[in-house]
């Protein structure tokens, strides 16, 4: 079977032929690739950024946003059946700390875990691939169009479910629809940018949506059919974003830009929660106002955090939002999806990024 390798730290990028795996233990389930996302992890790794090898060779096969459907499955998969649909989560456990111990890799506390497609681990981006059920989170079929968006899904549910969880310990008038009215800003409409918006939307979260694309352009369209309001960033000034359109209650930033990052701070209001999630891709120092920010912060009970990766329970509360979102908007979410390329033209949505474009996948059909 085909899949795309690279190898780690070079600018290289090839279709390599690979055996396809079978199933070698009864917990395992054997999926057939059906489609594979592409997003700014793959591209940073095509172009000779961070990405590690598994151990022994110099060939790493990329993707991790995988959509498939069950081949086969091991003797003692009892739920699981040939035909069901579904994913794979991406990070697997260093084994040694306490959260990987308890299935919760996206907070691992030694940084030795593994990722498929990104650290240490073969990824999605071939025919068919195998492994352990209790990584497999299955995918209604008549999600079928918007399956592959689970993984970054996940990453936005996590980000999220964070927010909510520490506003519910500490805030005295928290109830389960706090996020009901309530202003959200998401910077960045990007995959994990909108699909927060829809995240945001579907809990009550009244949404505003910070990027520096044309107003009329395929993510600001996207955000209005949910109901969000385009800010244009090149016109309203992040600093600013709190004179022109008011203070929020929960800030998500999906943009990985430092300086934005730390502007806005400014934006966030009494008790607000501010998520940051996007990682930068350089070391340059930036000068902040720390007295102020930190004076800020303090007056007014904020809190500000970083979320990465998602637990199993995240992937399944994206499959149960996909779902929502498709009764709610009917079909709206597959047109996320903005370009899908046969696996042979792959470097097409690899190399390329189309600021108009939206989310990439590449297909597997068999
Ligand atoms: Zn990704
Ligand atoms: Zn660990």
């Amino acid at each position: 079977m085909e899949a795309i390798a690279i190898s780690p730290r070079e600018k290289v990028s090839r279709i390599v032929e690979r055996p396809e795996p079978e199933i070698r233990s009864a917990d395992e389930i054997k999926i057939s690739v059906i489609e594979v996302g592409v997003c700014a992890t793959d591209r940073e790794e095509v172009l000779g950024g961070k990405a590690l090898a598994p151990k022994g060779v110099n060939e790493l096969v990329i993707g991790h946003e995988m959509f498939g459907v069950v081949a086969d499955t091991g003797d003692g998969v009892r739920h699981i059946k040939p035909g069901d649909y579904g994913v794979f989560t991406v990070r697997r456990g260093c084994s040694r700390c306490a959260p990987c111990r308890m299935e919760r890799p996206d907070m691992c506390r030694t940084g030795e875990y593994s990722e498929r497609g990104i650290r240490g681990m073969d990824g999605f981006q071939t025919g068919f691939v195998v492994d352990s059920e209790k990584y497999f989170v299955p995918v209604p079929g008549d999600l079928s169009g918007t399956g592959v968006l689970t993984e970054p899904l996940s990453v936005a549910e996590k980000a999220i479910s964070e927010c909510l969880r520490l506003q519910s310990i500490r805030l005295p008038e928290y109830s389960p629809d706090w996020l009901a009215g309530k202003r959200c800003l998401v910077a960045g409409l990007g995959p994990i940018g909108l699909l927060a918006a829809l995240v945001l939307t579907l809990r009550g979260g009244a949404v505003c949506g910070l990027d520096i694309v044309e107003p009329g352009s395929p993510k600001t369209e996207w955000l209005s059919t949910i109901g969000g309001k385009y800010i244009d960033g090149k016109i309203c000034r992040p600093e600013n974003i709190d004179e022109y359109v008011g203070e929020f209650d929960l800030v998500f930033e999906a943009t990985g830009i430092p300086s934005l990052g730390f502007e806005l701070i400014d934006a966030l209001g009494i008790n607000g929660i501010y998520v940051l999630t996007g990682i930068p891709g350089d070391e340059h120092a930036i000068h902040i106002p720390g007295s102020e920010l930190m004076r800020k912060i303090v007056l007014r009970n904020q809190i500000i955090f970083g979320s990465v990766n998602a637990s199993r329970e995240h992937f399944q509360m994206a499959v149960q939002d996909l779902g929502e979102a498709d009764r709610r908007w009917n079909g709206h979410a597959a047109r996320l999806i903005t370009g899908r390329y046969h696996f042979q033209n792959y470097l097409e949505p690899l190399m390329n990024q189309d600021a108009e474009k939206i989310k990439s996948v590449i297909e597997w059909t068999q």
